[in-house]
């Protein structure tokens, strides 16, 4: 008996030999093939936009356009959005010559302090809600302070209107690339272009219009610094958690011209340390 259920059995445990044998040899050789990363792109350049700093003041305004909140269809912006050649390994998601930022720190606790600039740029699937304010939108949870303001300024006779908040990174490619292809068109290379461009405006997700944490209000230019509106959001802006993010006396530190109609909101407690100790919000950050 015993030896008629061996020839039985003997070629069984053979065949199953065999096949535990390959599907163990699978399970080791796939970490083997992900283990070979994709070449991270060369970014080496180094930053362009700080050299030119000097001359951003003398440029133009940028002229600001609001673009309508688009339905993510279960994608995040981000992931919609990717450039052609994606650096996802440095958290940025587009190709321009010398523009290499890193991304943002978000800390949960005090996402309002969110910083962007030409160094950092929106992390991976930086997504949050909307609300609607005239024909733009803000982040939800910074709307009602807005509003709040807005309605502080109607009581005395003041309009603070919003221009342009949230902006998609769509929209801010768009831009960019426009204003990469104006100095194109003038003659110049395309890092140079790049780098002109950075001058006078935030490559996609280096805006803080991106984030949905700032608002343009009332006019885009400089003489607005010379209205009521502008001189009661200098007085009043911060109790509402408001700054005046890109001041005259600090374009070499921030980068942009100086815009009396950017409003950024960053709590009401730190607002209130940043306009009164007339800072702007790197060098507050850096503290
Ligand atoms: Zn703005």
């Amino acid at each position: 008996m015993k030896k008629k259920y061996l020839k039985i059995l003997a070629p069984a445990l053979a065949v199953l030999l065999i096949f535990a044998t390959i599907v163990f040899l699978n399970k080791i050789k796939q970490p083997e093939s992900s283990s070979s990363l994709p070449e991270e792109a060369s970014q080496n350049e180094s930053q362009e936009s700080e050299q030119s700093l000097a001359e951003s003041s003398q440029e133009q305004a940028q002229t600001s356009t609001s673009a309508p909140t688009k339905p993510t269809a279960g994608k995040t912006e981000l992931e919609n959005s990717q450039g052609p050649q994606d650096t996802q390994s440095k958290g940025y998601y587009y190709n321009y010559p010398g523009v290499n930022p890193s991304p943002a720190k978000t800390e949960a606790g005090k996402w309002y302090l969110l910083l962007v600039n030409f160094d950092y740029c929106l992390p991976k699937g930086y997504s949050f809600e909307k609300t609607t304010l005239g024909g733009t939108s803000l982040d939800a949870r910074v709307a009602p302070h807005f509003k709040q303001m807005q309605a502080a300024a109607a009581s005395e006779g003041l309009k603070i209107v919003p221009l342009s908040g949230y902006r998609s990174l769509e929209a801010q490619e768009r831009l960019f690339n426009q204003t990469v292809n104006e100095y194109k068109n003038q003659g110049f290379d395309e890092k140079t272009s790049v780098a002109k461009a950075s001058k006078r405006r935030q490559p996609p997700g280096c805006s803080e219009h991106n984030a949905g944490l700032a608002m343009d209000v009332c006019e885009i230019r400089k003489n607005f610094e010379n209205t009521a509106e502008f001189k009661w959001l200098m007085e009043n802006a911060a109790q509402y958690g408001f700054i005046l993010r890109y001041p005259a006396d600090k374009v070499e530190i921030t980068g942009v011209q100086y815009e009396p109609w950017h409003w950024r909101y960053v709590g009401e407690q730190d607002a209130r340390k940043i306009m009164a100790q007339g800072l702007c919000l790197e060098e507050y950050l850096a503290l």
